[in-house]
């Protein structure tokens, strides 16, 4: 069995070899200078938390995108393809409770052990531009960038209702709240909580970030809907109600007086409004309630079912419950007088945190008002009657204007239009535009993330840290504890500084930055990672951006995708980039998950990629991933299916190991035209060639790639004979196994490498020109195709594959099973999807209809 073993396919030889070859090779994955000439293309995925194991998704992940760059760089591109690590955040904390590690060892530690894996998955990665989040000289430009958008207004500090996650013992964005439950913790309800907090004023960007979607067309329409929905723009009006008892009311704006500004879409309604209604927390209620226990217990009760419903995590369904407060407020177009409520459903971050009531026009209103008996008025009529819109609410804005004054017969568009520039007129409201999407709160009660670059001094309130004093660097050795407030508070070094104004003695803030800062904007750092005077370098960011191809999960598409999309709008808006979006196309891969779940620790199902390189190899572990499902569906892993790959590639070995001396022979010979075997050979190559190279360019159907590869692998071995028997010129040989070998070289990079040298060729694979499919010699001489009775299948017929509509059916009508199944019939119709189907309809009996056919495109 010697030769046996001699062609035995042992991954665990081949991967480690070619491993040491590329590591010690620094311009193999490396970027060229923006001087080269090429037409560049830059490939990223998202970069991972660095907990210290991969998982299959990353390895999925990862496949889809080192299959691309390696494509890229076979086609010539000068291609940026970087990795890093995500290095901030509270797994850090945790686990220095847990083992006393410092949340640093720990980090960099985890980052060793998956860049190992990374390497051992042969990944192709420019580790020259390697970025660590965690790591002084890439967080001091998150402190200086804090301090530009500083500057420029987009950071402030307040004191709001914030998400606290008593897990996390911290704060948590809109974004990080997922069904009421923290992001991380999947079970643990988020509370309410006051506290002064840093913001990133998102919101100045929010008209711009919604517009921008519609640009986006290399992005899945999925994320683009779940941002439009985030970003939640709506148009309506605020208008003020006065509240009576503080002058006259109505239009005049004589007095001062106590306004009570609300939010409405619908205007033109206002005729119809029967209360005002406010949130609980709006300031009004406080007011009133200062005074009145009776009414303040009410209120509370309101607060306690608003808080129920917004831990279970649907505000939206709350039951709706409101208390009269005695008091009235004045319609400012009619000087009617409204009793005020306090309803629990109203919210106070949405709009104006107060709402007129128009229970005629408004399924929500309607059902409150008849709930507790608040007069129901129709102030608007249908245009035409139809059955039903004579009823109450009536809800379309496809009506004209009733018991509305001088505003009546006017169709509520109009009207909507009239009722705004009265009141702006008046200086009692507004046409205004609202969004869903807050300012993004930024502090966070933790020790592991970038401090935020700012000082308190006694005399002169917040002072910025100087450019020159950044970074402000988190001490490296505290002791970690689950207090309340922020660890940094209890390090009197790092707590206690001098102002830079006064000299005076100041604190420094202890808040740390969200860690959806640190990615924000990474993949700008990765174009120019050593540099130590600014950010990056804007002309080479100009070079790389936008991204050409983004990949990740779509678990990231309200939060990362959302902020590095308005980081890259202040980037450009300081003069550091000149692109608006920073990834030109963006693709989200499917889960990998076990048996039907997701895989996790607790349900035993965790299949380790290290196990599977051990067992099967890299290449086939890589192949599998992007064999196994479409790159965006979820894929079930089974491990017979990359034991079935790995035997793929094992035949492959063997095919290319047996026929490398006739390749090698086939250099110097002189082409032919193929006929024959080869003819056919060379054909089906052509034909995968066309194939993967088309999926490449955008459809990503990778699984079908490897597929048709396995195709063509099975065709060449299926001509055993005629290749053993030297019916096919060696040339020939030498193109099929070549190219052979190229197709697979994204997909399965160590085998490729070694067979590259096996046949004899010089250089790095990696460089090898990508193969062009010839049309000439992929092009079918014919073609079969599928003939169909009444929609049932009766025989294929063989056609030239030039054939026309006419000859393809004459050769349908000729063929004998058709010509039995039709005898004494009427072919009534011929129906014909060009090269691909014809179908008969056929009538039991001849009726003398003359057969039409109409041609399906
Ligand atoms: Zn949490
Ligand atoms: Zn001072």
């Amino acid at each position: 069995m010697a030769e046996e073993n001699e062609l035995r396919y042992d991954p665990a030889a081949i991967e480690p070899k070619w491993q040491q070859r590329w590591a010690a090779d620094p311009t193999m994955y490396a970027a060229e200078p923006v001087s080269c000439g090429k037409p560049k293309y830059y490939v990223l995925e998202m970069l991972p938390y660095p907990s210290g194991q991969l998982h299959m998704g990353h390895v999925r992940n990862y496949s889809i995108g080192d299959a691309l760059a390696r494509h890229m760089w076979m086609r010539g591109y000068n291609v940026l393809h970087p990795m890093g690590w995500d290095a901030f955040g509270l797994p850090a904390e945790n686990a220095a409770l847990k083992n006393h590690t410092p949340p640093r060892e720990w980090t960099q530690a985890n980052i060793a052990a998956m860049k190992r894996q990374m390497e051992r998955l042969g990944l192709g990665y420019d580790w020259a531009t390697e970025v660590t989040t965690c790591l002084p000289e890439y967080y001091r430009w998150n402190q200086w960038f804090f301090l530009r958008m500083y500057e420029k207004g987009l950071v402030y500090r307040k004191k709001s209702k914030v998400n606290w996650c008593p897990e996390c013992a911290t704060v948590l964005a809109n974004e990080q709240v997922v069904d009421g439950c923290c992001w991380r913790h999947e079970t643990t309800l988020v509370e309410q909580r006051d506290l002064v907090q840093w913001f990133f004023r998102i919101t100045a960007y929010a008209q711009e970030l919604l517009d921008g979607l519609d640009k986006l067309d290399g992005w899945p329409e999925k994320v683009r809907t779940m941002q439009r929905n985030w970003i939640g723009r709506s148009e309506g009006t605020e208008v003020d109600f006065f509240l009576d008892g503080q002058g006259s009311g109505g239009r005049d704006q004589g007095s001062e007086k106590t306004r009570i500004r609300v939010f409405t879409t619908r205007v033109d309604t206002i005729f119809g409004a029967t209360s005002v209604q406010l949130a609980p927390q709006h300031a009004l209620v406080a007011a009133f309630t200062a005074a009145d226990a009776e009414l303040k217990a009410k209120v509370d009760e309101l607060l306690e079912q608003q808080k129920k419903a917004r831990e279970a995590g649907d505000l939206g369904a709350i039951e709706k419950h409101g208390v009269p407060t005695g008091r009235f407020a004045i319609n400012p177009y009619n000087g009617e007088r409204v009793p005020i409520w306090v309803a629990n459903y109203i919210l106070a971050d949405y709009g104006t945190g107060a709402i007129m009531s128009v229970p005629g026009h408004d399924e929500r209103d309607f059902e409150f008002a008849t709930k507790y008996n608040l007069p129901i008025v129709r102030v608007i009529r249908p245009v035409e009657e139809i059955e039903g819109s004579g009823s109450l609410p009536f809800c379309s804005e496809d009506g004209v204007l009733v018991n509305s004054g001088e505003y009546d017969g006017m169709s509520c568009v109009d009207a909507e239009k009239k009722l705004q520039e009265i009141a702006a007129a008046e200086g009692f409201g507004e046409a205004t535009v609202t969004f869903r999407l807050k300012d993004w709160g930024v502090s966070r009660q933790r020790y592991w993330g970038t401090p935020i670059p700012m000082i308190h001094c006694e005399k002169d309130g917040l002072v910025t840290v100087p450019d020159e004093q950044l970074p402000v660097v988190l001490p490296a050795q505290i002791e970690i504890t689950q207090q309340g407030g922020s660890p940094l508070s209890r390090v009197p070094e790092f707590l206690h500084t001098t102002c830079p104004k006064c000299g005076g003695p100041a604190r420094r803030e202890t808040d740390t930055m969200d860690t959806f800062v640190d990615s924000s904007w990474y993949f700008y750092r990765y174009t120019d990672a050593k540099n130590a005077k600014g950010p990056f370098d804007p002309a080479t960011a100009q070079y790389w951006f936008p991204i050409d191809q983004y990949i990740g999960g779509v678990e990231h598409a309200i939060l990362h995708l959302i902020y590095s999309r308005f980081w890259t709008k202040v980037m450009r808006d300081l003069g550091l980039i000149v692109n608006d979006e920073p990834a030109r196309r963006l693709f989200t891969q499917g889960m990998v998950i076990k048996d039907g779940a997701k895989m996790s620790k607790s349900k035993g199902n965790v299949i380790s990629p290290d196990e599977m390189i051990a067992r099967y190899g890299a290449d086939a572990t890589r192949m599998y991933a992007l064999f196994a499902a479409p790159p965006d569906r979820d894929l079930d892993w089974q491990e017979d299916g990359v034991a079935g790959v790995s035997r793929f590639l094992a035949r492959v070995w063997r095919l290319v190991a047996k026929y490398a001396p006739m390749a090698r022979a086939g250099a110097g010979e002189a082409a032919a035209a193929p006929t024959g075997t080869s003819l056919k050979l060379v054909r089906k190559l052509h034909q995968t060639i066309a194939k993967v190279t088309l999926d490449f360019s955008g459809r990503w159907h990778f699984n079908t790639c490897v597929a048709a590869i396995m195709e063509l692998v099975n065709e060449i071995q299926a001509a055993d004979g005629q290749l053993a028997a030297g019916e096919v010129p060696a040339l020939a040989v030498r193109e099929l196994l070549g190219s052979l070998v190229l197709l697979l070289a994204p997909f399965a990079p160590y085998l490729a490498a070694e067979l590259w040298e096996e046949l004899g060729e010089a250089g790095n694979v990696l460089r090898a020109p990508w193969p062009k499919s010839d049309p000439d010699l992929a092009k079918e001489d014919e073609l079969e195709i599928p003939v169909q009775i009444n929609g049932k299948l009766v025989t294929v017929v063989r056609v030239a594959a030039d054939a026309g509509p006419k000859i393809i059916e004459a050769a349908a009508l000729a063929d004998e099973k058709v010509q039995s199944r039709t005898a004494g019939k009427t072919v009534a119709k011929v129906i014909l999807v060009p090269r691909k189907l014809v179908n008969l309809v056929v009538h039991p009996s001849d009726k003398g209809l003359s057969p039409g056919t109409s041609v399906v495109k």
